[in-house]
């Protein structure tokens, strides 16, 4: 059984005062969820004092992205060791948002994972076509391409997450319905089968992101292969998120 992960990207919101009020909400509305993972990733300053917040509680905390080098000469960037020291156990990785303005290549994010690893931490890679790639026919071609790539080198003991977010549903309000999501999904695990065999690809989680809300979260959740969501706008408010936490228990 793959345990449920429900992530929340907060993308470049949140100064640390309202970073610190979100997650003090949030802690009460899900502190009885025991079932499921739950997962914030702030921006990188509020992430220390997110984690002292989040001490004992059932709540993770995770980067938005890292460059794989341990230190030096890098302005602008954070890394690894950064993230570990700061509280983190997850990084996002390859997000269409660093793919699209910020030029990151597969070659590039697969470094990223592989450093990630390396340093104990579970990255998270997205993946996912843009509506051209979909128009197209090429939404397959893409995924693989981008599954392949970013998880070049990774042992199948390793423990990592793929995220699959079209990127015409992110930010956008557009969600795909959870049989296209599905799709996707089961098309994502047959590569990894063909990567790793199928007793890992099974123990992968493979989350769904793109504009979920508390009133999709369910049809898209319960699908086979959806094992959890990377929610951007509506982690924003704790108790959206709380419903999609909560997606299947009683209110
Ligand atoms: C995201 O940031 O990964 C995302 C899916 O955003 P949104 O939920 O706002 O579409």
């Amino acid at each position: 059984m793959r345990r449920l992960l429900i992530a929340g990207n907060w993308k470049m919101h949140k100064t640390i005062p309202e970073a610190l009020d979100l997650v003090r909400e949030l802690k009460e509305l899900v502190k009885d969820v025991n079932d499921r993972d739950i997962l914030v990733c702030p921006p990188f300053t509020a992430l220390y004092p997110v984690s002292r917040e989040l001490e004992g509680s059932n709540i993770v905390l995770g980067g938005q992205n890292m460059y794989f080098e341990e230190q030096g000469a890098f302005t602008g960037e954070i890394s690894p060791l950064m993230l570990k020291d700061a509280g983190c156990s997850y990084v996002i990785l390859g997000h269409s948002e660093r793919r699209h303005i910020f030029g990151e290549t597969d070659e590039l994010v697969n470094k990223k994972v592989l450093s990630a690893i390396n340093h104990g931490l579970i990255p998270i890679l997205c993946v996912g076509e843009l509506l051209e790639e979909r128009e197209s026919g090429k939404t397959q071609e893409v995924v693989e391409k981008q599954v392949r790539e970013g998880l070049k080198g990774v042992d199948g003991d390793n423990e990592f997450v793929i995220a699959y977010e079209p990127v015409w549903a992110i930010g956008t309000g557009k969600t795909a319905t959870p049989e296209l999501a599905e799709e996707v999904h089961l098309f994502i695990r047959q590569v990894l089968s063909d990567m790793f065999g199928s007793e890992k690809a099974n123990s992968v989680r493979i989350l769904y992101g793109g504009s979920v809300k508390p009133e999709n979260a369910a049809g898209l959740l319960n699908m086979e292969n959806i094992d959890g969501a990377l929610v951007g706008g509506a982690s924003l408010k704790a108790e959206s998120f709380a419903k999609i936490v909560k997606f299947d228990m009683e209110a």
